[in-house]
């Protein structure tokens, strides 16, 4: 089964203890629609300016991602401006220019209204209704959020909960929303909201799942090399999604493997800038962590 993916692709300038780069292709929808693209058809719906090389766009093709629904408008391109400290636990963002995604208009081509998966990536949660609004019946539906949403459209956020399956979002942005330091409390708080799930991710310290009755945890992979976390959590939530969506039948198995598939792509993201490491993978890398994973658990 396909799945729909809207959120920003964008030029990132990024430093971390490990390098600095201007203008490397990123955006939560870039990120999020390469790491699914290991497991299922994605087709993507964005904004970007004339200033977008087409050399980004044919990358997307080579991951037989479906970009009829990119747009390209007069303007430039969205640009993110983003440092890490040693600790590489969370980003500063240094500049946040929404040139094109300013006036983004989200409409799903005739073609993708059937889409049965659909990931809301990181983008205003107004973006994210209106995508969802224009979705016929979708099977399973999710989205992430960041701080800047949540200060400045928590409404809205909290009316798209109700539509919404799983919600993922990262541990401080779920202490934000929930005004809970204690994660389970924020959990609690979250769900009472309306989604059935939520996903609450720790950086290099694993993630957290959540349901009404189950609960579920999976360590961050061990590594040596961290180059840049930038998009570690759209690699994730592209892992989960995109192994979900292969599925027509969902069960809690198969939350757990799609979980465990989400922590394996957000640490080979991490590997490299932007998507130069994700870019980079197949089958057998996948597996081969996947079977780490089994051995780095097991007990
Ligand atoms: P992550 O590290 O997974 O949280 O996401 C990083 C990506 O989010 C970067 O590639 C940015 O281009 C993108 N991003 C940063 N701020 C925003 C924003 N306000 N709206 C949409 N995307 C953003």
């Amino acid at each position: 089964m396909s799945l729909l993916v809207v959120g920003s692709v964008a030029f990132d300038s990024v430093e971390t203890p490990f390098g600095k780069h201007d203008r490397l292709l990123g955006g939560s929808a870039t990120y999020f629609s390469i790491a699914a693209s290991y497991f299922t058809d994605v087709k993507l719906v964005a904004v970007v300016g004339k200033d977008f090389p087409k050399k980004h766009i044919a990358l997307f093709k080579r991951y037989s991602v479906d970009t009829k629904g990119l747009q390209i408008t007069d303007g430039k391109t969205f640009y993110w401006k983003g440092s890490y400290e040693y600790d590489m636990g969370s980003a500063k963002t240094i500049a946040t220019h929404l040139n094109v995604l300013a006036c983004f208009d989200p409409v799903i081509p005739a073609e993708y209204r059937n889409s049965k998966n659909v990931f809301l990536a990181n983008i205003d949660p107004e973006h994210q209704e209106k995508v969802l609004r224009q979705v016929r019946a979708p099977r399973l539906s999710a989205c992430d959020t960041m701080n800047f949403y949540i200060t400045s459209k928590k409404r809205v956020l909290v009316r798209l909960l109700k539509k919404i399956d799983i919600f993922f979002l990262n541990d401080s942005e779920a202490r934000q929303f929930s005004n809970e330091t204690n994660l389970l409390k924020a959990a609690k708080c979250i769900l009472s909201l309306g989604p059935r799930m939520v996903i609450i991710k720790k950086g290099e310290h694993g993630s957290l799942f959540f349901s009404r009755n189950s609960q579920f945890s999976v360590p961050g992979f061990p590594l040596e090399i961290i180059k840049d976390p930038t998009g570690a959590g759209d690699s994730f939530a592209g892992g989960v999604m995109g192994y979900l969506s292969r599925f027509k039948k969902i069960d809690e198995r198969r939350l757990r493997k799609a979980i465990v598939y989400g922590s394996i792509m957000a640490s080979y993201n991490v590997e490299n800038f932007s998507v130069n490491r994700l870019s980079k993978l197949n089958k057998r890398l996948i597996d081969k962590r996947y079977n780490e994973y089994k051995k780095l658990t097991h007990f």
